[in-house]
């Protein structure tokens, strides 16, 4: 925390969170430092004079999006020696799916004051909506729009054993259930859509009846996805992982065979490698 009691912020970089429908989640501390900053690093200054209109203040506000960042942040770099700046993103948490992780770099690496101010974060919110296990969860943004990149992303993170997240748009939601479907297999999901705001929804499936639903019917809206870890299967019988790690032996060295079972059946890659270089 660097702000003083004062209402005078020191010098240095405030990211602060804003609300991701409803303004009145706008925490009173986010509140103040906006009020407070020399100058507001926006993504888009309509959306944020809202939120500034909206708590009654005016603030000098400069844009910082994906389009200028590499040509703004140098100045701002600059100018955080003797000014608050806040940095704010059009919804929710900077830096999640939004710019800003290169400001925080580059303004700790020339010994700027920089603080957090916490607030809203959609999938945060999300994952508290979607009564899907919350000890560990995965965040994974925006998944590609293009069929192949989207079944790679999904084939790379399918044997994690954690809940899964993604943003997504109404139009985009019915082929991203369906490719979630086909490459996770069909575990419990949430679509959870303007959180917040008045037409808040969690709507919980399969992954594959959510895609059935979504298919024709696109919703309006702000979305995220959540899907379930991979249930706890049976454990594969003996006979069938030595099967498979004969097999994969016929075209692999041992690590690797290992690597290929221990994807296919979630078990141990260590002992499928002990277990290879016996039948070696
Ligand atoms: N930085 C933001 C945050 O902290 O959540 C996310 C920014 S990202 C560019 C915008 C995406 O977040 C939307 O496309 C949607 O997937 C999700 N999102 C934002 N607001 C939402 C809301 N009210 N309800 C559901 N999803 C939301």
């Amino acid at each position: 925390m660097i702000e003083n009691a004062d209402s005078k912020l020191t010098p240095g970089l405030y990211i602060v969170a804003t609300p991701i429908g409803n303004l009145s989640d706008l925490s009173p501390r986010a509140a103040s430092i906006l009020a407070g900053a020399d100058l507001i690093a926006v993504e888009d200054s309509r959306v944020t004079a809202k939120l500034l209109h909206h708590i009654g203040i005016k603030r000098r506000m400069i844009p910082y999006h994906d389009h200028n960042a590499d040509q703004v942040r140098p100045g701002l770099i600059a100018d955080l020696a003797h000014k608050s700046i806040a940095l704010v993103s059009d919804a929710g948490t900077p830096l999640i799916s939004d710019p800003g992780y290169k400001l925080v770099r580059d303004a700790r690496a020339a010994g700027h004051a920089i603080t957090t101010i916490p607030g809203p974060c959609a999938a945060v919110a999300a994952l508290t909506l979607a009564g899907l296990p919350t000890d560990r969860f995965f965040f994974l943004g925006f998944l590609p729009s293009k069929a192949k990149a989207r079944a790679d992303i999904i084939a790379e993170v399918a044997a994690i054993k954690a809940t899964l997240l993604f943003y997504e748009s109404g139009p985009r939601l019915g082929a991203a259930l369906a490719a979630l479907a086909e490459g996770l297999g069909d575990r419990d999901a949430a679509v959870t859509r303007e959180i917040s705001k008045t037409y808040e929804e969690a709507v919980t499936g399969t992954l594959s009846t959510l895609a059935a639903r979504y298919a024709d019917a696109p919703p309006r809206g702000e979305i995220v996805i959540v899907v379930g870890p991979p249930g706890e299967a049976a454990a594969p019988a003996e006979a069938d992982v030595d099967a498979l790690l004969v097999d994969a032996l016929a075209r692999l060295p041992a690590a690797k065979a290992a690597g290929e079972v221990a994807k296919a059946t979630g078990l141990n890659k260590r002992d499928l490698y002990a277990r290879a270089l016996a039948f070696k």
